[in-house]
């Protein structure tokens, strides 16, 4: 099995674990996998996550010609290319609708570190890309805005939330971490203010998060 091949089992396998731990539902959300550098793996538009099969995966270069496919892309493959293009680093990218990632992006708040988790995994706060109807390539120009050099995960105003990273495992830890940050962030502020970790103590988590037991960890 060539590395394209493998892309799309690894995709469908995130997609039927977005699902299943109810960080998507329906048609909503979406996912992307660069095995190598101009080939790119995504869902395919308008198929429900529960359906989704290995043949329909649609691969496409980083112009977002059609290579292989029976099926439309998702229609946020701007957004992902976008990403890909200007982040040679991220292979994979996991965008979710999930609730409390979502409350935030329609406040329009960045989501601060509460969370040991958090600081480990992202190193830092989830930063609200500028609004942009969803779909457009202008969307994909905010959200790289938003990522910058060294982000790996993002809000879209009033939309949803955007994970990246070296493998698709990685970016959805990151969807996961961060819905559960900012659950516990909108929970700990009804008992009052809650206490944001501070810079040092996020780089020092992160730093001995991706050292631990002398393993080198980008996520
Ligand atoms: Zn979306």
């Amino acid at each position: 099995m060539n590395v394209v091949e493998k892309a799309k089992e690894e995709v469908v396998n995130t997609a039927r674990k977005i699902i299943q731990e109810r960080l998507a539902f329906g048609t909503w959300g979406n996912i992307s996998y660069r095995p190598v550098e101009d080939r790119v793996v995504i869902t395919p538009s308008g198929i429900p996550y529960g359906e989704l099969q290995y043949v329909d995966m649609v691969v496409v270069d980083l112009q977002g010609r059609v290579e292989d496919s029976r099926w439309k892309p998702s229609t946020e493959l701007p957004l992902h290319l976008a990403v890909y293009r200007a982040r040679h680093d991220i292979k994979a990218i996991v965008h979710v609708h999930s609730v409390y990632a979502a409350a935030f992006a329609i406040a329009r708040q960045e989501i601060p570190v509460v969370l040991e988790e958090m600081a480990q995994v992202l190193g830092g706060k989830v930063p609200v890309a500028a609004y942009a109807l969803p779909g457009s390539t202008d969307l994909g120009e905010r959200a790289v805005n938003a990522f910058g050099d060294k982000g790996y995960a993002i809000l879209l105003a009033s939309h949803g939330l955007v994970a990246a990273g070296e493998q698709l495992g990685e970016a959805l830890l990151r969807c996961r971490v961060v819905e559960r940050n900012a659950r516990i962030l909108l929970y700990a502020r009804l008992l009052g203010t809650p206490v944001l970790l501070e810079e040092k103590e996020i780089t020092t988590l992160r730093d001995k998060y991706i050292h631990a037991y002398g393993q080198e960890r980008n996520v």
